[in-house]
């Protein structure tokens, strides 16, 4: 067995969605799960969140699918095709983010849309002089499709100058459609954290965010990190001071001692940045660092735990020293790159 799974917060979710509708003065929350729910798995977190949120946003048709909810799913820019409208889901919304794709379209059904700008990150989009032209365009030949709202991404959130001005450009391609085309939106998490973006962007009613509803970001403004990777050691070995252990016997017995084997690794994503080659001058430097400095990645309590060698595809070794087969440990690991097959639990306070 593994012994190694990821616990989901669930109470701290809905945390960070009362912070989120706080710090927008409740504009609608469109909960963004693409990436399996940035890695917390899609399905469990849009079951909970089908109750907290106004609307879902995935990254491709295939997610959408996985959504566990009736609400409406918006399919964002960029990997929008002619052919995921043949979908046989009627609560999918599509971003139109070029105009050629109007023609390929079907045109016996009718659905919903929302348009997509180009403020500056040049990924796909309209570009904002070109906004009124397709309007018309689609109001004119296509009375089957529905301009249900029009968005752009701020891409580049840390540089104010350029945000602002991005801001500036989106608010003036769409001001005449406020109150006519219902949904307006292009704040995500980094941008709802700033008050200032928030300000300027008063004439939007809704939110897409997805760093924030799972507490990867705004730490210090109430946001709260909403998961935590757990081990059980699953095999204890008795190894004698002096012997090699692992692969390419990395590490030496310093004493007698009990090594741990713990049920994960390079599959999940673990110890693989050490992997990392930058240049000669920065690995001297950087082994030294760790020789130096013991930065630990699993804990015991508070107390780090030593990694014999370097992680295996699928395992990873410990020193068991202060520790037992009981012992649960607390591993430091991104859910992003974890391997989305890590058992998840689900937990409600
Ligand atoms: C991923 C994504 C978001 C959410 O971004 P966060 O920074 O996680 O809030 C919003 N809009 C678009 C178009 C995206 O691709």
């Amino acid at each position: 067995m593994k012994n190694f799974w990821c616990d989901v917060y669930l109470d701290k979710i809905k945390n960070n969605v009362d912070r989120i509708k706080q710090l927008t003065n409740n504009k609608k929350l469109i909960a963004v799960v693409k990436g399996n729910a940035y890695g917390l798995g899609i399905e469990g977190v849009t079951q909970y969140l089908d109750s907290l949120v106004d609307l879902f946003a995935v990254g491709d048709i295939e997610e959408a699918k996985r959504v566990k909810s009736e609400k409406e799913i918006l399919l964002l820019s960029p990997l929008v095709t002619a052919t995921d409208f043949n979908i046989d889901m009627d609560n999918v919304i599509f971003t139109i983010d070029n105009e050629n794709i109007l023609e390929k379209l079907p045109n016996e059904v009718s659905f919903k849309i929302h348009l997509y700008i180009d403020t500056g990150m040049n990924r796909m989009g309209i570009k904002p002089d070109r906004l009124d032209v397709v309007i018309d365009k689609i109001r004119n030949d296509y009375k089957n499709i529905i301009i249900d709202g029009i968005y752009t991404h701020l891409h580049n959130g840390s540089d104010v100058k350029y945000t602002k001005n991005q801001i500036g450009l989106f608010k003036s391609a769409v001001e005449k459609y406020l109150g006519v085309i219902p949904n307006i939106h292009c704040l995500n998490s980094t941008c709802t954290l700033n008050s200032e973006y928030r300000e300027m962007t008063d004439f939007t009613n809704c939110v897409r965010a997805g760093n924030l509803l799972y507490g990867y970001d705004g730490l210090t403004q109430g946001f709260k990190k909403a998961y935590g990777f757990f081990a059980k050691p699953v095999n204890m070995h008795f190894v004698k001071k002096g012997e090699p252990v692992g692969y390419s016997c990395r590490y030496k017995a310093k004493q007698d001692m009990h090594v741990g084997v713990l049920g994960f690794g390079n599959i999940e994503h673990f110890g693989f940045n050490k992997a990392v080659k930058h240049n000669l001058f920065y690995d001297i430097i950087k082994v030294i660092y760790n020789h130096i400095k013991f930065r630990p990645v699993i804990f015991a309590g508070n107390k780090g735990v030593r990694v014999l060698g370097t992680a295996n595809m699928n395992t990873t070794l410990i020193s068991m020293e202060g520790i037992g087969l009981e012992s649960i440990l607390r591993i430091d690991i991104s859910p992003i790159l974890a391997d989305s097959s890590v058992e998840k639990n689900y937990i409600t306070n």
